[in-house]
Order: structure tokens, then sequence, then C-alpha cells
């Protein structure tokens, strides 16, 4: 059931799903997905956060695959943490920068906002 469900076995077991599931029964949890299940598929599909993204150097292209952290903001530049501030970009009129240390293995994020 859980294969059906493409959730893990534990999570079926964990919330009560039981091992075989009649038609109807299946037809009745798909109709009115509990939020778990809800929640589990959002986590699961396409859309979702990637689980890898690719952080890039503004100033000199360098590349690197991390693995995006909850507390990261949305990054308006990313640079390598030995490139002058003055290599990046200008904030756009009327934003305000502030930057971020330890991003990946030797970035830093800054970020250009309104506030
Ligand atoms: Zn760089």
């Amino acid at each position: 059931m859980a294969l059906k469900l493409d959730i893990p076995v534990e999570m079926a077991v964990r919330h009560g799903i039981p091992t075989k599931m009649s038609d109807a029964e299946f037809a009745l949890l798909e109709s009115d997905p509990p939020p778990w299940l809800v929640q589990s598929r959002a986590n699961r599909s396409p859309k979702a956060r990637p689980v890898w993204v690719e952080l890039k150097c503004v100033v000199c292209g360098f590349t690197e695959a991390a693995r995006p952290k909850k507390w990261w903001p949305a990054f308006t530049y990313l640079t390598c943490a030995h490139h002058a501030i003055g290599e990046v970009p200008d904030p756009a009129e009327g934003l305000y920068r502030s930057e971020v240390d330890g991003i990946g293995s030797r970035f830093i994020g800054i970020v250009d906002s309104a506030s």
C-alpha cells in the first residue's frame, strides 16, 4: 500500500495505514488525503525545493553543488569569499545590501532587498 501511495513504508505504518487496503478504502483515502500525505507528496513533487542547487559566483563563474539550507534567504548574488565586494555589481537604487557568510564551501551570499 505504501508503494501505491508513493510514501515510505515506515510512514504508512506510523500513520496507521493498513498493509492491505481495499480499492474502496484506497479511493476514500485518495479523495480526502490526510495532511501528512499531502505534505509528503508535496515534498516529493518536482516543484518542491530541489535537494541540490548550483551555487555560482557572479564574479568568476565558479560553481559548486550544494544542499540548500532552510535558513538561506533568496540571494541576489553569490560570490566567492575571496573576491572584493567591489567586484560584485552594485545593488539597484533604493535597495539595501546584506551579506551572508558561509554559503557552501566558499561563498558569500549577497541579498539586496528593499528593507
Ligand atoms: Zn568567484
